[in-house]
């Protein structure tokens, strides 16, 4: 069913009041201009901004903006549930036509909308910014990229590896993102779960207007972890891709040894290979028992079965 707005503009707010005011002033600038160049006869677009249990002034800056311009709506978690979660929000808010995704802080353009619009409007579901240029750090540009391979690898989900959230999507993919309430959210997975159409333009990514990035290394490693746990259960076979391995490993050793003994005379050095091999299997039972924890908890949270977020303020 088509609705009435056409266009919305999801973004998460995280202790973002320095980049509010840019943000706004540019994004509608560019909101006004396609509505116009689309020549729609009133502006149709409606901005929701998820603040994610900020402790600066964001919130207040989103109802002041809200007060003179009604195309801006908010919504204000009750503490900081998480970026992917407040973008999960933001979607179940979206009555758009089209939704864009994008961060709060500037990194993506909002100028760049129409030509991620433009791709859409041939007729595919989801048209994501690919990254022409990150500026990063070199060593999390590394990490990143080995880490999203290996990830294409063992999923076997088309997950496009080069884009961050900033992305137009078509009601129905929004509709299906909405159907997938796991707790442990990797949305850039999900979508490809989803699977409909997708294609990509390339964007320049810029530098945060202001402040720094709000994901420590530790919210990275988490969604990492994620994003692995969520689409494959390889880590749980580690067990037996290990198992195989010392196994073989260990029969070789005493084939060796038996060598030595035999042909060579060398005695069989008991206490040495015995600590060793036992430090071994050791650190071997741990990890794989550690990686069944993992999913075990992981299982435990879906059956808690609580809600992705709880609000505490809503402006529309
Ligand atoms: N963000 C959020 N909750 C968080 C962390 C971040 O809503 O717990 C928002 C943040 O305000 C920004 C976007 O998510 O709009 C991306 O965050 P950030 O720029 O810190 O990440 P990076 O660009 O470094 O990946
Ligand atoms: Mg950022």
């Amino acid at each position: 069913m088509q609705s009435e707005t056409e266009f919305s503009i999801v973004i998460p707010i995280y202790n973002e009041e320095e980049n509010i005011p840019e943000l706004y002033r540019r994004l509608t600038a560019v909101m006004k201009k396609l509505c116009e160049d689309e020549g729609m006869e009133k502006e149709s677009y409606e901005i929701i901004l998820v603040d994610d249990g900020s402790t600066d002034r964001s919130w207040l800056l989103i109802k002041g903006l809200h007060e003179k311009d009604q195309k801006i709506k908010g919504i204000r978690f009750s503490r900081n549930f998480g970026h992917h979660i407040a973008i999960t929000a933001g979607l179940d808010h979206a009555e758009g036509n089209a939704v864009i995704l994008m961060d709060g802080d500037l990194q993506d353009p909002p100028e760049e909308i129409p030509k991620l619009y433009e791709k859409f409007i041939e007729g595919y579901d989801l048209v994501y910014a690919e990254r022409e240029k990150r500026d990063d750090p070199l060593l999390r540009k590394i990490i990143s990229w080995i880490y999203l391979r290996v990830l294409k690898i063992i999923t076997n989900l088309e997950i496009n590896l080069e884009s961050g959230i900033f992305r137009i999507m078509s009601k129905r993919t929004v509709e299906n993102l909405r159907r997938l309430r796991e707790k442990s959210r990797f949305l850039l997975g999900l979508m490809g779960w989803v699977g409909l159409p997708q294609a990509k333009v390339k964007i320049e990514r810029h530098k945060r207007y202001s402040g720094s990035s709000k994901y420590t290394l530790f919210k990275l490693f988490k969604l990492a972890w994620h994003g692995v746990t969520s689409f494959s259960y390889v880590p749980l076979q580690l067990a037996t891709y290990l198992g195989f391995l010392v196994a073989v490993m260990s029969f070789l050793l005493g084939l060796f040894m038996l060598y030595r003994k035999l042909f060579l005379g060398i005695p069989i050095l008991g206490y040495a290979s015995i600590i060793v091999s036992l430090f071994f299997l050791g650190g071997v039972i741990l990890l794989v028992l550690g990686v069944i924890g993992e999913y075990i908890g992981r299982i435990y949270t879906e059956v808690q079965n609580r809600p992705l977020y709880v609000i505490q303020e809503e402006i529309r």
